[in-house]
């Protein structure tokens, strides 16, 4: 039930943070640290009972520190669902302060294998959904006079490696697209892109093609914790507000 009240006041240490693909890896790591941290955040992903259960795992530390956890079911491909996202945080918390652009899957395979429908998903998810969050957010951000927009890319936004070529296309449209909001976003609106190495999280789950799903598996041996990228969220977070981190790479030291 709403009231025209928002649940949320105007503290701008406290942040209404919105989060796409928070149910699990890079997304659920950064969504229950900013909680932790005192912050109001909106949890978006398909599976809402997992959403629903790591909420009811953070509730106890959020509240310590003032924060919240909120799951919302979301599907990013859908551009009404992700409006519905937008506008059901800013209904409830009266503004949003910053989205955290990181839903995204990874069928990696060679082109030759023409897994067409995995390009299609791969270009709906990792280019189309982050557009429609910043479709969805921006206007609230120019109306506002601030906001804060975070768009997990990769390291394949920077490289290419054979079977990641469709994959790094979304990620270098997805580095491309952020910086070129940067370029033509008002200067108290603030615009980072933190692209990770190889991190522990269920991405690798989505490759079919059984070379590449072998490959990853020496790959990804060296990965890091999904803490490590949510740390660099925070970081990037709690700047002051003329402070505009845009870019980071974290990696693991073994990852060439
Ligand atoms: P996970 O597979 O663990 O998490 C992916 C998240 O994206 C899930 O929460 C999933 O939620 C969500 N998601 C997928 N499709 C949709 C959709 N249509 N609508 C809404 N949410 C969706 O992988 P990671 O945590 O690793 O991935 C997070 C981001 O980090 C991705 O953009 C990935 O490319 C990037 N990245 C990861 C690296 C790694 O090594 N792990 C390295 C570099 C970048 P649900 O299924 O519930 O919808």
């Amino acid at each position: 039930m709403h009231s025209n009240q928002p649940e949320i006041s105007d503290e701008t240490d406290r942040k209404v943070v919105l989060i796409t693909g928070a149910s699990s890896g890079i997304g659920e790591a950064v969504a229950r640290r900013l909680a932790r941290e005192g912050h109001h955040v909106v949890a978006g992903g398909r599976r809402i009972e997992r959403l629903q259960s790591i909420a009811g795992r953070t509730a106890e530390s959020a509240s310590r520190s003032g924060g919240t956890f909120h799951p919302v079911r979301l599907d990013v491909t859908d551009r009404a669902d992700v409006n519905a996202f937008v506008e059901g945080a800013v209904e409830r918390a009266g503004r949003v302060d910053v989205f955290v652009n990181n839903a995204g899957i990874m069928p990696l395979s060679r082109l030759d294998s023409l897994l067409v429908d995995e390009w299609d998903q791969m270009i709906d998810v990792n280019v189309r959904g982050l557009l429609y969050g910043i479709a969805a957010t921006l206007p609230h951000f120019t109306a506002q006079g601030r906001g804060h927009f975070v768009t997990i890319a990769s390291i394949g936004a920077h490289q290419v490696v054979p079977t990641g070529a469709v994959y790094s296309g979304t990620k270098y449209a997805a580095w491309a697209i952020t910086e070129g909001l940067r370029q033509e976003s008002d200067p108290a609106i603030r615009i980072t892109t933190i692209s990770p190495g190889v991190v522990v999280s269920e991405l690798a789950n989505s490759i079919t093609e059984s070379g590449a799903a072998e490959a990853m598996r020496t790959y990804r041996a060296h990965a890091i914790g999904p803490d490590v990228i949510a740390r660099a969220v925070s970081y990037a977070l709690a700047q002051p507000a003329d402070v505009d981190v845009n870019e980071i790479v974290v990696r693991p030291t073994r990852q060439r």
